[in-house]
């Protein structure tokens, strides 16, 4: 699923890591794919990119793919802009997702939909694409929205 930039534009775009370490996330996020770290060696989920494993020290870092569900660990709601770009954005939600598939790792993003609704710990989210084509290089942000929304 794509959807328009939740956020105003003017934001710096976010760039791949010179050094290659998120470029497996960056090209899945293109095709609307979500994928983490999971260490070869004893296979624990790490987020975000590491080149070693936090669990046993190995290096043998490997990129899987997740189903995208997930559940707000914690959230926020600014509501004074911390970039000039967002200064007509008024209130925003950022969220904390944590994925039980995925050794409960926890990712940041943005919570779709009504800024001001109200926001459950523990709420199911999913992975939403939402694509910048007309950037260069284009890149795609991953946000999170209600599985079941509100009535
Ligand atoms: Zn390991």
């Amino acid at each position: 699923m794509t959807t328009e930039p939740y956020l105003a534009p003017g934001l710096a775009a976010p760039r791949p890591a010179r050094d290659g370490l998120d470029e497996p996330y960056w090209t899945g996020t293109r095709e609307h794919r979500l994928r983490v770290q999971r260490c070869r060696d004893c296979d624990t989920y790490q987020w975000g990119p590491e080149w070693m494993c936090h669990n046993c020290q190995s290096f043998a870092i490997g990129w899987v793919e997740v189903d995208g569900r997930g559940r707000i660990y914690s959230w926020q709601r600014p509501h004074h802009p911390v970039h000039p770009a967002l200064s007509d954005q008024g209130p925003y939600i950022v969220v904390l997702v944590e994925l039980p598939e995925a050794g409960d790792i926890r990712m940041v993003g943005n919570l779709l939909g009504d800024p001001l609704q109200e926001v459950r710990i523990g709420a199911e989210v999913e992975a939403v694409f939402e694509d910048h084509d007309d950037d260069e290089p284009p890149y795609t942000l991953v946000q999170w929205q209600l599985v079941s929304p509100p009535a």
